[in-house]
């Protein structure tokens, strides 16, 4: 009997309404294990290079892991991978939640999905039993309507969706699947890969618990780390702050993204400070399932006009920043509101806050004028044209039919000057943190196989002091020395392989990085032990990290197929230029032929070819992927 994992893998055929179950073996979950590895593992098998991608033939793939579903704390994550419509290269993106362990209960530990439905379609899935229903009903339903639908008419409040919103089903290009209304897979597009097959939902339900091959130990060590949560002071922090705290340290720093990244010092931020956040907006803390940590925020209102509902969610750093200063609008409850409509029509608030602030620079620029907004001025801190333009995006009216597609196809239709006010890699555009003050998060912005994101690989903050938790806690995987958050050479370089490596891992696992080192408080020690007592594997980090390492080569082997190159792996030019204004006014650039260096010495770590970062052979084989040797 397989411990930790179902064994069966749903294959579904919307165009010919049928599905079956395969059950791989213990071999294939040994060499995979989960979220983007089992993702990439069927791209890579069974979708033909250069498939289109709102053909039937990409595949969209909801995978757990073999760890995820235990009572162990903090790993309840499920990626979905597809090829994305932003990047047009592989597209991946996490959730917590609860969905991804309610599917391990009701049987599964992965949907492959192919095909499209004649008419619109939910997957329900209830403990092995699976049904391709009707969702004719539930199309053109924000996602509190369908979620409430979806539970009067399954009779069951229990009942755990990831669903897509309007902006799925109408393919913007960065639509979201959300699971219980503020878990979301953002980034990448997925919703709309998910639209395109008319697929509105899968509903999962399960009364099988996982089993755990030493039960006791698992919950010997989940007892002693959530007795850690409130002393260590990340944790605590991120059950007390959420990342909103974030916004603290980038103000007082000097690097908060404002209008467009066209400003580095927003003069009204004390208005959305941390402080304020929770005086103002906050109402309670989310969290995702076995996690004593909770940090998601949950907000409301008093301007009752606006009729926030704390069940969407409330916004994290990133939708604070990117609908906030970076369109130049400073009101709390706009900010929130603004989330909440991205939320209930399961949009990616980084790419929409991105897309809206480049129409504004563009305006402003006078590459856009009125005739092309449709009579809405887009100068920024108009915290009315945000609401508006996110409607229009949606519903793809006017001016928000060519913003549904992101930034860079926007601006190769306006052309003119407007290219340089896009800030992207790879077609998805840049989150909050600015590499020019962490230059390992701009080699990760520009390594990510999936587009610019900033959980691609912990930060360089957490690296900088020999006696932080980040560095004491991580000295097994080779990280023993502290590095400077601006350096640019061998030492930053060879720092994000091996958190690269650690971070993908969790991805596979499904493991939260706000649960554990260097971003935490569960040890890596901690982590092994957990894996081992759930799956009953002798499992070492050497094999860990080679797991990691295959998915990483997976992902590159993917893109590479798709025509992506080197060229691909760079930075915005922004982050070749210095601050303007504020403290750190005239600095702050990163030498762009450094930085290209740096590129080259990663490809030379990974055992790449150094100019194109092209997978040797051996290292494809090294790592049992002799199926990919080109
Ligand atoms: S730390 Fe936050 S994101 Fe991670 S599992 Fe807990 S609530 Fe979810």
């Amino acid at each position: 009997m397989p411990y930790g994992y179902c064994g069966n893998i749903l294959h579904v055929n919307l165009s010919e309404q049928k599905y079956w179950i395969e059950n791989p073996g213990e071999k294939f979950y040994r060499k995979y294990w989960g979220g983007r590895s089992i993702g990439l593992y069927y791209m890579l098998k069974e979708m033909k290079p250069k498939t289109e991608v709102f053909s039937p033939e990409n595949i969209l793939i909801f995978a757990t892991s073999v760890v995820v579903g235990s009572k162990a704390p903090m790993i309840n994550r499920y990626t979905v991978c597809a090829k994305s419509p932003l990047t047009n290269a592989q597209g991946e993106a996490e959730a917590g939640g609860y969905w991804g362990p309610e599917l391990k209960k009701a049987g599964f530990d992965a949907v492959v999905i192919k095909g499209i439905a004649e008419k619109p379609v939910y997957l329900f899935i209830k403990d092995g039993q699976v049904e391709i229903r009707n969702a004719q009903h539930l199309w053109g339903k924000g996602t509190l309507e369908t979620q409430n639908l979806l539970r009067e008419e399954c009779d069951d409040s229990k009942i755990r969706i990831a669903q897509i919103g309007p902006a799925g089903e109408n393919l913007v290009y960065f639509a979201n699947i959300v699971n219980e209304l503020h878990h979301f897979n953002g980034r990448n597009g997925l919703g709309a890969v998910m639209g395109s097959k008319k697929l509105k939902a899968i509903v999962v339900r399960g009364s099988n618990n996982i089993q755990e091959h030493f039960p006791e130990k698992v919950r010997e060590i989940t007892k002693k780390i959530t007795a850690r949560v409130m002393k260590n002071p990340l944790s605590r922090d991120l059950r007390e702050q959420g990342t909103v705290a974030v916004i603290d340290g980038a103000r007082k720093a000097g690097w908060l993204p404002t209008r467009n990244w066209s400003d580095n010092h927003f003069e009204e931020s004390e208005k959305i400070s941390a402080e304020e956040y929770h005086k103002k907006i906050f109402e309670k803390n989310g969290t995702c399932y076995a996690c004593p940590i909770a940090c998601k925020r949950l907000a409301r209102s008093n301007d009752v006009s606006l009729k926030i509902n704390p069940e969407l969610g409330g916004p994290e750093y990133e939708s604070l920043v990117s609908l906030g200063p970076l369109c130049g609008v400073s009101d709390l409850d706009y900010i929130a509101k603004a989330n909440q409509l991205c939320n209930q029509y399961a949009v990616d608030t980084i790419s929409m806050g991105m897309t809206i602030a480049f129409a504004m620079q563009c305006y402003e620029e006078g590459l856009l004028t009125k005739s092309d907004t449709g009579g809405i001025n887009l100068k920024f801190g108009n915290k009315k044209a945000v609401l508006e333009l996110i409607e229009k995006i949606v519903y793809q009216e006017g001016i928000g039919k060519l913003l549904s597609r992101g930034s860079l196809r926007t601006s190769e239709n306006i052309g003119k000057q407007s290219k340089k006010f896009v800030h992207q890699v790879k077609g998805q555009e840049v989150p909050m943190h600015d590499p020019r003050v962490k230059t390992g998060v701009g080699l990760q912005y520009a390594l990510s196989d999936y587009g610019a994101d900033h959980m691609k690989a912990a930060h360089d903050t957490f690296f900088t002091d020999e006696e932080s938790w980040g560095l004491q806690e991580t000295a097994g995987l080779g990280i023993l020395e502290a590095v400077e958050v601006t350096d640019i050479g061998p030492k930053k370089v060879g720092l994000f392989k091996k958190l690269d490596l650690l971070w993908s891992l969790f991805d596979i696992l499904g493991v939260c990085d706000f649960g554990y080192v260097p971003r935490s408080v569960g040890t890596l020690e901690e982590l092994l032990e957990l894996i081992r007592a759930i799956t009953g594997w002798k499992v070492t980090w050497y094999e860990l990290m080679k797991l990691s390492e295959r998915s990483i080569n997976m992902a590159r082997t993917f893109n590479i197929r798709e025509g992506l190159t080197a060229k691909e792996d760079s930075l915005p030019e922004v982050f070749f230029r210095n601050f303007k204004g504020g403290i750190l006014d005239g600095t702050g650039a990163i030498d762009k032929e450094k930085f290209k260096e740096a590129i080259k010495l990663r490809y030379q770590m990974m055992g790449w070819d150094s100019q194109n970062g092209i997978p040797s052979t051996g290292k494809l084989a090294e790592l049992g992927l002799e199926w990919l040797i080109l």
